[in-house]
């Protein structure tokens, strides 16, 4: 099974207690069953024959975790619960137990494989990748754009269809690798050589999942956050007091500081958020589609952090994701991506 790989988190976490408060999902729904330590208790159960996918509580509460890895990254020993989160995911799909909510967005994601023709619109050594999530957010991909104008470089927009992370969140491995493959192949044939990204999800998806797929990329990944540093761009403005939001993929899967570098650069004025900066204030953003699987619980993780807000309607909240900050306004946060903070200072 995939879980096999993980035997020291299942072994360890299921007599632990000691990141449960580092459970968002646990943290709204006051459940033990939504904890690090619960979870491998019941994964172990799997094991030795008490418990079994058949049983859709269980299965429910594979498909409900937030997947931000805090707890991955403040466990003293690092035992990575997360990954057993995203094996077991696995397993439940080639048991074929999947609950009917993940099948049918599976399958939509699926149609859009199958179809997927990557275009490619310019001309140039850079490109950057236009995925759904940022497209569907036009304050983003025009401060994109606006940051590219200020460096005077004109990217490759290139979008198409999924890259492969949302079938390796929803545990459906063998659609995850033959979407990443498909998209190598397209960066191979048109010469693509430094690839920019701004969706942590895909940044993580391209610099983690497809070495671990054994899908070799023709070219340089670089965050967007990373790319502006290295462009050195002029900004005229500074952007103020901000609340910085630690992204879950950017810092916890992929231990990148260039948000806080970027932070720096501009001369924001940063200011903690919350009550401890090892939580996830994301709303399931490592989740990637926990706000179609569960809206209502995406509801309840964003409320979580507006009351933890020292002024909701006034505090800037930078965030990494179009996902947190799309999660964050509905419950009237001000939340802003790094992009168009970036952008907003050019002057
Ligand atoms: S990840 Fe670490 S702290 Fe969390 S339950 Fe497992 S052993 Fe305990």
């Amino acid at each position: 099974m995939n879980i096999d790989r993980f035997e020291s988190a299942i072994l360890n976490c299921r007599f632990c207690f000691m990141c449960r408060h580092l459970s968002a999902v646990g943290n709204v729904r006051f459940t033990e069953a939504d904890t690090p330590r619960v979870r491998a208790a019941m994964l172990y159960g799997l094991r030795t024959g008490t418990n079994s996918f058949d049983d859709m509580d269980f299965v429910d509460a594979l498909y409900r975790q937030d997947l931000s890895a805090c707890c991955v990254r403040h466990c003293v020993n690092h035992f990575d619960e997360n990954g057993l989160a995203l094996a077991a995911r696995a397993d439940v799909v080639e048991a074929g137990k999947e609950p009917e909510a993940v099948r049918k967005l599976a399958a939509v994601y699926r149609r859009l494989l199958e179809k997927v023709e990557w275009k490619f619109e310019g001309k140039g050594n850079i490109a950057y990748l236009l995925d759904g999530t940022t497209a569907a957010d036009k304050n983003v991909t025009r401060a994109v754009e606006q940051l590219f104008k200020a460096a005077k470089v004109s990217p490759v927009w290139i979008a198409g269809g999924p890259i492969g992370k949302v079938f390796k969140v929803l545990g459906y491995l063998p659609e995850a690798k033959a979407a990443a493959e498909k998209f190598a192949a397209s960066l191979e044939e048109k010469g693509v050589k430094t690839l920019v990204v701004s969706n942590p999800a895909a940044f993580d998806a391209l610099t983690k999942d497809y070495p671990d797929f054994g899908v070799k990329l023709p070219c340089k990944v670089l965050h967007v956050t990373q790319w502006i540093l290295g462009a050195k761009l002029k900004f005229a403005k500074k952007p103020g007091a901000v609340y910085p939001i630690a992204d879950d993929f950017l810092r916890n899967y992929d231990d990148l500081d260039a948000p806080e570098k970027l932070l720096k650069a501009l001369g924001a004025e940063c200011r903690p958020f919350g009550t401890n900066e090892e939580e996830t204030y994301n709303c399931g953003e490592g989740a990637v589609v926990l706000d179609k699987l569960h809206p209502e619980l995406v509801a309840d993780l964003a409320r979580y952090v507006a009351d933890r807000a020292d002024d909701p309607k006034k505090d800037v909240l930078a965030v990494g994701s179009v996902y947190a900050k799309r999660a964050l306004r509905k419950a009237g946060l001000k939340a802003v991506t790094l992009e168009e903070l970036a952008a907003s200072c050019l002057g």
